[in-house]
């Protein structure tokens, strides 16, 4: 049977447990001492030393057989060090002579020292040193024995470079997964869920830890879906094709109305991107979801502005021409009444225009700037009172009335604003009750707010639109509501007006029919 020599066995059991230690991904301080165990071992050394290149510098990064406090006598040394490879051979023997001269002050019995460049295809990641107590040259031996040693702490530390670089990128390419304001989404082949980041689970409800693993088709569920294909029959019928021309793999776009786990609705834009292998074989979806709430919104309220704009200015504008031109007629000849109550309707139809400019400049001013306020005092019920009186003579189908207590409190505020609100809420009163009735203000105070009230017996509210009549354009949409004149700007404003003040408004059905508009306000004393 054919042995080996015995210091081969060594080598070997040496090699293969740094072999084990790398692959187990042990610390790499403790496999680079490991390998210097071994090599001093082997070349019957003393000391042994592993220097790290760490850019144009080389550290000492593991010792055996000297003290820690030692070591720094090469740290100094190594940093005058010559780049190898690539350095003259005179350079090197330089070197040499002068590492021999340190290890001699560490340990006058260290004679010689065996040095080999740890590499790994080409690039050379640091030294190994062993010194030893003999005189003379090392042999080709030593060289050879040192080189099987210096490859395995090249490889661990290559290793630990790589596994370094990856882990970093992985936790690069979490936090970015993390942090982004899109929702993200990788799916395996099979379009399970893999990855789920945080923006998605606040788009959707479903939490990463119930999301992951789940088939797309279940957590990605179109209430409505208005642009683009499905997912999954994309899938099944071959996409991502391969590209003849090799460019990257298609995406596809798909937009609507995605179901929540809560059952509500959330507008977004999904881009869907296939990570493939060389084959074409799908490998990883990655998929963006944008909220496109806001970019809806603004296309929905560009669209009801033009068409609130058209059909209001329409409307007086028409009237208008028309009286103007029949009292302008050389042929006819009016009476008195007739040119008067031409004359009104003229006067009534230019000023609706003027409030609905008025309104509208408005609105767009308090998007780009806010709500400015002048403050004074302001009496509540003397603003309701004229209000009523403007209003009462404008109709008789309604009895305008208003119940304040007689110590109601003055508050600070902008007089011009608030009255403003009042004259829209006894506006809409009126306007929405055709059947006329009565209509009530009235005040409540408490120690810290005042709270005004606008009562009618009108048609009331859809009980889910209480809320929206106070959005921008916002008009119910029954036959009642559209039959009345108006833009959906008037609470939209009233609301900017009283949360300036630092209150609140809101709607409410009554009992016995009709609806209530309430906001309170802070005394502000
Ligand atoms: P406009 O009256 O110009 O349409 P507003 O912003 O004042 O705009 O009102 C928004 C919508 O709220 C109205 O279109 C109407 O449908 C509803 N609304 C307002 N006030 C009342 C009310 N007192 N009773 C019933 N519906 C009302």
């Amino acid at each position: 049977m054919f042995l080996l020599p015995d210091y081969r066995v060594r080598q070997r059991d040496y090699l293969l447990n740094i072999s084990r230690a790398i692959t187990a991904q042990l610390d790499l301080g403790e496999v680079l001492r490991m390998v210097l165990q071994a090599a001093t071992s082997m070349l019957s050394g003393e000391v042994g030393i592993i220097a790290l290149r760490e850019g144009e510098v080389f550290r000492t990064r593991a010792i055996f057989g000297i003290a820690p406090e030692q070591a720094h006598l090469f740290d100094a040394l190594l940093e005058e060090l010559p780049a190898l490879p690539g350095s003259s051979e005179t350079e090197v023997q330089a070197f040499h002579a002068r590492l021999r001269s340190i290890a001699r002050r560490v340990d006058p019995a260290l004679r010689q020292v065996v040095a080999l460049p740890m590499s790994v295809a080409d690039d050379m990641l640091g030294i190994v040193f062993i010194f030893r107590a003999y005189a003379g040259a090392p042999t080709q031996n030593d060289y050879q024995l040192l080189q099987s040693f210096a490859d395995q702490a090249a490889i661990a530390v290559h290793n630990a470079r790589m596994y370094a670089a990856v882990n970093q990128e992985r936790q690069r390419l979490a936090a970015i997964l993390e942090h982004s304001a899109d929702g993200v989404m990788i799916l395996d082949p099979q379009l399970r869920v893999e990855r789920w980041n945080r923006a998605l689970s606040h788009m959707t409800g479903w939490r990463p830890e119930h999301a992951t693993g789940r088939h797309h088709d279940v957590v990605i569920r179109w209430r409505r879906r208005e642009i683009g294909p499905d997912l999954s029959e994309m899938v099944q019928q071959g996409w991502p094709r391969r590209r003849s021309d090799h460019t990257s793999p298609e995406t596809l776009y798909v937009e609507g109305d995605l179901e929540r786990l809560d059952g509500s609705t959330l507008s977004v834009g999904i881009t869907y991107a296939a990570l493939t292998d060389d084959e074409g074989r799908l490998l990883n979806v990655i998929a963006n979801v944008r909220d496109i709430t806001h970019f809806r919104e603004a296309e929905r309220l560009k669209s009801t502005f033009i068409s609130v704009v058209s059909h209001e200015l329409k409307t007086p504008v028409a009237l208008i021409k028309g009286y103007a031109d029949a009292l302008s007629r050389d042929d006819a000849d009016w009476d008195r009444a007739t040119i008067k109550n031409g004359l009104t309707v003229i006067e009534e139809e230019a000023d609706r225009l003027a409030e609905l400019i008025e309104n509208l400049l408005e609105a767009s001013k308090l998007q780009a700037e806010g709500m400015k306020l002048t403050y004074d005092d302001v009496s509540l019920p003397a603003l309701a009172r004229q209000s009523i009186e403007r209003f009462q003579t404008q109709t008789d189908k309604h009895d305008l009335r208003a119940v304040f207590p007689p110590d109601f409190p003055i508050i600070r505020g902008d007089t011009k604003r608030l009255r403003q609100v009042i004259d829209n809420l006894v506006s809409n009163a009126i306007k929405y009750s055709p059947q006329g009735g009565e209509i009530v203000i009235s005040g409540t105070f408490t120690d810290t707010e005042v709270q005004v009230s606008v009562r009618d017996q009108g048609i009331g509210l859809p009980p889910d639109q209480l809320q929206r009549v106070f959005e921008r354009f916002y008009r119910v949409d029954n036959s009642l509501a559209q039959k009345a004149q108006g833009t959906g700007l008037g609470l939209y404003l009233a609301d900017a007006v009283i949360k300036a003040h630092g209150g609140r408004i809101w709607a409410e059905n009554n009992p016995d029919g009709g609806a209530t508009f309430s906001f309170v306000l802070p005394r502000g004393d």
